[in-house]
């Protein structure tokens, strides 16, 4: 099956970065977000990071100019799902809020048309459930920033055949991605691996044993990451982490317990960068 044209449904931190890569891929996308406000700012938040590229000379202002012209931003669902070849959804972590929008869609798309989801950790199975075609519906879990980041983990649901996750593949690789394919379990592989150790950064931070910043500094000379982990936190949002270990717990039970500090700096409304103040303040 030839992927032509691409529907992206969310326009927020995830959707616009789908967006972008899709189009700079050769792909026709349409992105649909539910407010004109959040199509602006994910097309701001595309055209920044095209813009950026091309004062760095790794892109000339036509290729800009041609990867925007690929792009369809649109409140209207129908207009941005009808004759999509795959729906890739990327909207807010809720699962009946991602059904609810999974119900409708069967009716817009094409009978070939095939599901794929962004959740960073809900069940594929039981979201495949709800549509017309559980064995057309896969997990295409990109990361954080997504033009930035190489990998892809694909997930398959209990119902996904192979021709589903071979086409999901390539795809995967046409955006210049490195694919992991991966059975579907609770916070599938990478977020199982990295959300406790983040977790028990807030546990060593909330005991007082180091400060924030001797914690992070300590993981990035003493292990070789990248970045800390309580830094990390603050990007990927203080929220959608306690979401994903609070899924953990639920299936696995208390060696997954949320810490404590964590949980109280999310009720006080500091969920990372996007608000402005996390663990570290970005005033
Ligand atoms: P976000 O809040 O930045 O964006 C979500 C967007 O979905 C919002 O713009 C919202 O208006 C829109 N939306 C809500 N209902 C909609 C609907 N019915 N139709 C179309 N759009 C709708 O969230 P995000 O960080 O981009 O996360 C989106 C998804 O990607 C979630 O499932 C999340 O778990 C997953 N994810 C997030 C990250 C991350 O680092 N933030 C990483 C991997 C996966």
């Amino acid at each position: 099956m030839e992927i032509k044209k691409v529907c992206v449904l969310g326009a927020g931190l995830m959707g616009n970065g789908i967006t972008q890569v899709c189009a700079q891929a050769g792909y026709q996308v349409a992105m649909r977000d539910i407010e004109q406000r959040f199509i602006d700012g994910g097309m701001a938040s595309i055209k920044r990071n095209l813009g950026r590229a091309v004062e760095k000379g790794r892109m000339t202002q036509d290729e800009m100019d041609t990867v925007l012209g690929r792009i369809t931003p649109t409140v209207d669902l129908s207009k941005a799902a009808n004759g999509a070849d795959v729906v890739v959804e990327v909207i807010v972590e809720v699962m009946e809020i991602k059904k609810k929008v999974y119900a409708e869609l069967g009716k817009i798309v094409p009978a070939h048309c095939l599901f794929f989801t962004n959740t960073s950790g809900l069940s594929i199975t039981e979201l495949a459930a709800v549509t017309d075609r559980p064995e057309k519906f896969i997990g295409t879990h990109f990361f954080n920033p997504v033009p930035v980041m190489k990998l892809l983990e694909i997930i398959k649901g209990h119902e996904t055949t192979d021709e589903t996750l071979k086409i999901a593949t390539e795809w995967g690789k046409t955006l210049g991605k490195e694919v992991i394919v991966v059975n579907e379990a609770p916070a599938f592989a990478v977020n199982r691996v990295l959300c406790p150790m983040i977790n028990e950064a807030f546990f060593v931070l909330g005991e007082g044993v180091a400060s924030a910043k001797d914690i992070d500094t300590g993981m990035v000379l003493g292990c070789n990451h990248p970045i800390g982990p309580l830094a990390l936190a603050d990007l990927v949002g203080l929220d959608t982490l306690l979401h994903v270990i609070e899924g953990l717990h639920e299936e696995f039970g208390d060696k997954y317990l949320p810490a404590p500090y964590l949980k109280k700096l999310v009720r006080a409304g500091r969920l990372g960068k996007k608000s402005g103040k996390g663990v570290y303040d970005y005033a």
